[in-house]
């Protein structure tokens, strides 16, 4: 819409795009505002709707992601959650905890070492998709309340992962931001079930996934009707023995640009051993990721899963520490 458009020609447009069987989906931005029509690249006619008044061009754009593309929508979407949290904007957030829910003590130290440090949303695996069936595959619903619970007491919000579509109600009833995990990246009938919920989803990249691939499985929840989808960056499948995963920092400054969805970076299963998460975080931080996704345990040593990567509190402390300046060194600031 051209600069200055009132509401009702922007509502105009609407109608008559739905009139042509599309969906149109208005953003507002700062400037303007902007209509998107998702519809199949050979839609007819849809020139005819710059006739109308307020209208400053019709464009079309080839896209398999519209939605997640920033051309739709181009300022950074903030998705606020729980008591007055926000990603995606001015603030780095940093969401913390152990990678699975073990038990009570356990996620009450970790909680409590995190908070201690300023951290707001706890994280915490009660339906863990492991490599090995024999693995510990977490404690499943109790797990969840139990997080919930700790979280509550805290004051802190809860970030956990929801493994299948059947589980989205359940896990959303306890949940402030659900966690879409690498292996389920590309789990359609999933990622359809959180379109149609009332709650974040953090939808973590593929291990071999393009960005484009990434950008299309988000779609699918934009597609459902949630908009409040942030992506993250956890490491790809690299032929590096060192690490678990090859972190890909230029993935960051990449989604950015090509999609306004909030970019969060996991250092923790990047790095695969603690020494290295603190690096691979601020890294992040610095290539303009809008929040961290860091496992911290009590006593990595006797952890179910993932205790090799896990920060003992004292190390997460003296990243919280780091972070604060070099988000300060790129003009934000650690929440
Ligand atoms: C996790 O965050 O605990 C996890 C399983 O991560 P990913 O899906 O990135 O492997
Ligand atoms: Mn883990």
């Amino acid at each position: 819409m051209a600069a200055g458009a009132t509401s009702e020609q922007v509502e105009e447009v609407v109608r008559r795009a739905r009139q042509l069987g599309l969906s149109p989906e208005v953003s507002h931005g700062r400037e303007r505002t902007i209509v998107g029509l998702i519809g199949h690249e050979t839609e007819p006619d849809l020139e005819k709707l710059s006739t109308l008044g307020g209208v400053e061009r019709v464009v079309r754009v080839l896209h398999d992601h519209p939605l997640a593309s920033r051309d739709f929508h181009p300022e950074d979407r903030v998705i606020t959650f729980g008591p007055g949290l926000a990603l995606g904007g001015p603030e780095v957030l940093i969401m913390a905890g152990p990678c699975a829910v073990e038990g009570e003590q356990q996620l009450e130290a970790a909680a409590a070492a995190v908070r201690r440090v300023g951290v707001r949303v706890l994280r915490g695996g009660a339906f863990k998709p492991r490599t090995s069936p024999y693995s510990f595959q977490g404690l499943g619903e109790p797990g969840l309340l139990l997080l919930r619970e700790v979280a509550d007491r805290h004051q802190m919000a809860v970030i956990t992962e929801v493994l299948s579509a059947e589980d989205v109600a359940l896990v959303s009833a306890h949940a402030d931001i659900l966690q879409v995990g690498a292996r389920n990246m590309q789990n359609y009938r999933l990622l359809q079930a959180l379109g149609e919920v009332d709650r974040p989803v953090l939808l973590k990249r593929g291990l071999a996934a393009t960005v484009d691939e990434l950008l299309q499985a988000a779609e699918y929840v934009l597609a459902g009707g949630n908009q409040k989808v942030a992506l993250c960056e956890r490491g790809l499948r690299g032929f590096e023995p060192s690490v678990r995963f090859s972190l890909d920092i230029t993935s960051v400054p990449v989604l950015k640009r090509l999609s306004s969805l909030p970019v969060v970076v996991d250092p923790s299963h990047a790095a695969g051993r603690a020494q290295y998460v603190p690096a691979l975080a601020l890294a992040g931080v610095a290539a303009g990721a809008d929040g961290l996704l860091v496992e911290v345990h009590p006593d990595p040593s006797s952890a179910l899963s993932d205790g090799a990567q896990s920060l003992d509190p004292e190390a997460f402390c003296a990243l919280v520490h780091q972070v604060s300046q070099v988000a300060a060194a790129v003009g934000r600031r650690a929440a």
